[in-house]
């Protein structure tokens, strides 16, 4: 049998061998078979690091011999040894993942740098200072990412030689000051790990492809993956490339630039360099860079070549793409391409042009946008009827507004964006070190960094708002203050930020709600016309009926009724039907609430006129009404030890014994739904009149009206189903007298046992909608109330699950549970409609495992309903 293969040489790849080679591996590989300028390179697969992983740390047979001829071939094509004394080689060695997790994980430069070797880099590029200012580069990234060295050891040591030498930036370090820095790193290192430093290139280059490997798995990368759903199992590449070097000089350069706009998706020059640098310099913000158009002054030929290597880029890829570059002494070479992240007004954009110049076509366009990413179109903006002046501006790295109160560490913005409050993550600059902070907090201020800098590019893969570089700002982050002119902010004080324009504003603004525009118009019917599920709305009010059908439902798949009994004016009549001795006292109460719940309805079945709309009748359990069984309590104490009025006392206590008889422990599993329906039939016959009457008034005054459809809740039960439908049709028998009005009575599946009798209950339903919240909870058992803040966030962490089950369907347990109920109930009633109105209906993953179940449609929150429309199309292609 041959041993498994673990490397592939530059010439050997292609874009078809993402999974194996990694996104960057793959890139270059597919660069180089169309001849564009790549340094020469091999790479170490991800079978490799996840064997590795696998054999809990250990490589897999072959692959250390695998490397050491790999080697060998890239020093026999490049004429030149890894280390040596004459013509050096030095490599790159960098992770690669299958999906892009950028700076998540390491990287290490200028490998292959040695005592032999630096004399040879200086001989070779005529320039000391620049061959110790590797050296030292590599020791210390090498120290702290191989080894482990803390990176205060050598930084500590970089600024007491700068103080001794009283200058302020390490440009302003001789030849000689780093020679002598290189030797007390090393000294520092040894010290550090009691003498096991090594310097071998070859062993540091089999360190270095491990330490990559093991980067897979820290924290950061764990919480990034994490937040963009990307499997942990995949693993890492690693690319073992050959450095060229953007720090040789004056005529040397780095630079990150995009194919078009990553933030509007016009096609415009995009991007950013750094003359004399390397590509870590730009990436990490640490000095700010110039744009891009700078460079055609400067570097001419290069800026040529670079701008016509783009045009062929992107039309090979048929995408935008986002590039690194490195020009050494005016040559270019590509280091990476990828298609570029954007936000989701450039991915509408981007995918809209792309079509209009044919190089793909409609259904291209839509598998290309990620529908989740499509919230950000339904992020808020600031109001422009503030009349305020901003405080302070930075680059809009990423668009949205965002209003918070001012936190200086990750820690304390995952801490309190995790507890709900709104906070904004202000920083010098963000490191990957940030993500947790960044993920919970509204939006990121930094006061460092370009457009590419790791917070820009983070934030705006995450839809977050984000100013990046306000250099006008300063941060005090041992004494939690900005300072902004002479105005100090503390921790807690609150901003605006306004991540379009880059502009901060020193109080809290009004946010406003987004508009849609027209490539988003454009792009949805196309999605329209390809989708089978249809997308109704989750709403209650006539405002959330009206923004739902601006978004394009199709009508509503859940209108809960409960808020409607809650609102401050009807409790009283509520709390009096609850309490009443007697069917007449109960009933007189209920024809108070009547006229209330159908102007409720006359409202949305105005808003919905021509669409269905599913009425759910009341769900929640009855003392939700009642005052708090403890406070009650503590009322009736106190009137009883201050001796208060006796009327008053008297019913305090009535209401006590009422909330006490209603009181249950287990409340979602108690009287609710349907159960309370079974104890009152007077609510579901004051509803079904409620619903009906308002049906038949819009269809007097408007000339048209809703379908209407009447839906049961939390039935486990066929007699439950039974019993209520007689009372629904005989109430709409009544109403609705020959008005020709047509009624659907259905049930909600959202108990186990309904699911797996569905074919029973069918007899009864003209429709189902699963209730995919509760089904989860009384499915898998967990509380949809309390397990997010407790364990399962912890189960999330830990890999026991994959996904919150409440905001992403379980496939394989509460799915199957849906697959079953579909199955029966058609077994029972052939094409009998269904559709989910829980949470799940605006989830992505979920609506294509609905689509996939064969429901005929979903329905979900108003602002998750375009989502819903895309990621409906996106399950049929
Ligand atoms: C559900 O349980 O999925 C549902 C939609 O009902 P509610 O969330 O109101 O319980
Ligand atoms: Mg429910």
């Amino acid at each position: 049998m041959s041993e498994q293969r673990y490397i592939y040489d530059l010439a050997e790849g292609d874009a078809s061998m993402k999974n194996l080679l990694g996104g960057k591996g793959a890139g270059v590989a597919e660069m180089a078979r169309i001849g564009v300028p790549v340094p020469d390179a091999f790479t170490v697969t991800t079978t490799a690091s996840v064997e590795t992983m696998k054999n809990g740390g250990t490589w897999p047979e072959g692959l250390d011999s695998q490397i050491d001829a790999a080697l060998a071939r890239l020093e026999e094509r490049t004429g030149r040894t890894l280390g040596g004394a004459t013509r050096p080689l030095l490599v790159s060695v960098r992770s690669g993942a299958v999906v892009s997790m950028p700076g998540m994980m390491d990287t290490i430069l200028n490998l292959g740098i040695s005592d032999e070797s630096v004399v040879a880099v200086a001989e070779e590029s005529g320039n000391p200072r620049f061959a110790w200012d590797c050296y030292r580069r590599f020791i210390q990234m090498y120290g702290e990412v191989v080894e482990g060295v803390p990176g205060h050891v050598y930084e500590d040591a970089l600024t007491e030689l700068k103080r001794e030498r009283g200058v302020e930036q390490d440009t302003e370090l001789t030849a000689e000051d780093l020679q002598g820095l290189v030797a007390t790193f090393k000294e520092l290192s040894e010290d550090h790990l009691g003498g096991a430093w090594t310097s071998d290139p070859r062993e540091q280059l089999h360190r270095a492809v491990d330490a990559v490997f093991r980067s897979w798995q820290n924290p950061r990368a764990e919480v990034y993956r994490r937040a963009h759903n990307i499997s942990s199992e995949l693993g890492t590449a690693v690319n073992v490339m050959q450095m060229v070097f953007g720090n040789r000089g004056d005529t040397s350069a780095t630079g990150v630039c995009f194919t078009r706009n990553p933030s509007t998706g016009e096609k415009a020059l995009y991007g950013e360099f750094l003359i004399n640098a390397q590509g870590e310099d730009v990436v990490a913000g640490i000095r700010t860079p110039r744009p891009m158009a700078e460079m055609e002054e400067i570097l001419p030929e290069a800026y040529r070549q670079l701008i016509d290597t783009m045009h062929r880029m992107e039309t090979h890829y048929k995408d935008m793409q986002d590039m690194e570059f490195t020009v050494e002494d005016g040559k270019l070479y590509l280091l990476q391409t990828r298609n570029g992240k954007r936000t989701a007004a450039a991915a509408l954009k981007v995918a809209s042009d792309l079509v209009d110049e044919g190089l793909i076509d409609q259904k291209e366009a839509l598998r290309r946008i990620e529908p989740g990413q499509l919230d950000q179109l339904l992020h808020p903006a600031i109001d422009p009827a503030h009349g305020k002046a901003p405080v302070a501006k930075g680059l809009p790295a990423s668009p949205g507004a965002a209003v918070g109160e001012v936190v200086f560490d990750a820690d304390t913005a995952a801490e309190r964006g995790g507890r709900g409050e709104p906070v904004v993550l202000v920083r010098y600059e963000t490191t990957p070190d940030d993500i947790h902070g960044v993920i919970v907090a509204q939006g990121i201020l930094t006061a460092h960094g370009g457009m590419t800098s790791h917070a820009a590019v983070v934030a705006r893969g995450m839809g977050k708002p984000c100013v990046a570089g306000a250099s006008g700002i300063r941060i005090d982050t041992a004494a939690k203050t900005l300072t902004i002119g002479d105005k100090v902010f503390a921790e807690g004080d609150v901003i605006t930020l306004d991540g379009s324009t880059g502009e901060v504003y020193g109080e809290a603004l009004e946010l406003i709600p987004p508009q849609i525009n027209e490539d988003f118009e454009r792009v949805v019917e196309w999605a329209d016309e390809v989708r089978r599920l249809g997308v109704r709305a989750n709403a209650d009010t006539f405002e959330d009926a009206t923004k739902a059908r601006e978004l394009g439902a199709e009508g509503i798949g859940l209108c809960r009724t409960e808020h409607m009994f809650m609102s401050p004016d009807r409790l009283p009549a509520v709390r009096r039907m609850i309490l009443a001795d007697t069917p007449e006292a109960r009933a007189d109460a209920l024809e108070e609430i009547l006229p209330m719940q159908q102007a409720d309805f006359e409202g949305i079945f105005t808003a919905m006129k021509g669409l269905p709309v599913t009425v759910r009748l009341l769900d929640p359990p009855l003392h939700e009404f009642l005052p708090n069984l403890v406070e009650q309590s503590l009322l009736v104490q106190r009137l009883e030890l201050t001796g208060g009025d006796e009327g008053e006392l008297k019913a305090a206590r009535a209401t006590l014994a009422q909330v006490k008889r209603l009181h249950e422990q287990n409340p979602m599993l108690g009287t609710r739904g349907c159960r309370l329906a079974m104890l009152y039939p007077e609510i579901p016959e004051m509803q079904t009149r409620a619903i009906i009457r308002a049906a038949l008034a819009v269809k007097e005054r408007e000339g048209e009206t809703v379908g209407v459809e009447i839906m049961i809740p939390l039935v486990a039960l066929e007699q439950e189903l039974q019993t209520q439908r007689s009372i629904v049709e005989r109430v709409v028998a009544e109403e609705v007298g020959d008005s020709g009005l047509e009624v659907l009575i259905g049930t909600m599946i959202e108990l186990p046992r309904a699911a797996l009798t569905a074919d029973r209950i069918a007899r009864h339903a003209d429709f189902f909608s699963f209730g995919t919240n509760d089904l989860t909870q009384t499915g898998i058992g967990i509380s949809r109330d309390d397990a997010e803040n407790g364990f399962l966030a912890q189960y999330i962490i830990d890999h026991v699950l994959e996904r919150n089950p409440f905001e992403s369907i379980d496939v394989d347990g509460v799915g199957q549970l849906v697959e079953i109920g579909v199955e029966k109930g058609r077994s029972a009633k052939p094409g009998l409609k269904t559709g989910v109105c829980g949470e799940h209906g605006g989830d992505p993953d979920s609506v294509a495992f609905f689509h996939g179940a064969g429901l005929d449609y979903v329905s979900c929150s108003p602002f998750r309903v375009p989502i819903a429309r895309f990621a409906a199309a996106k399950a049929v292609l």
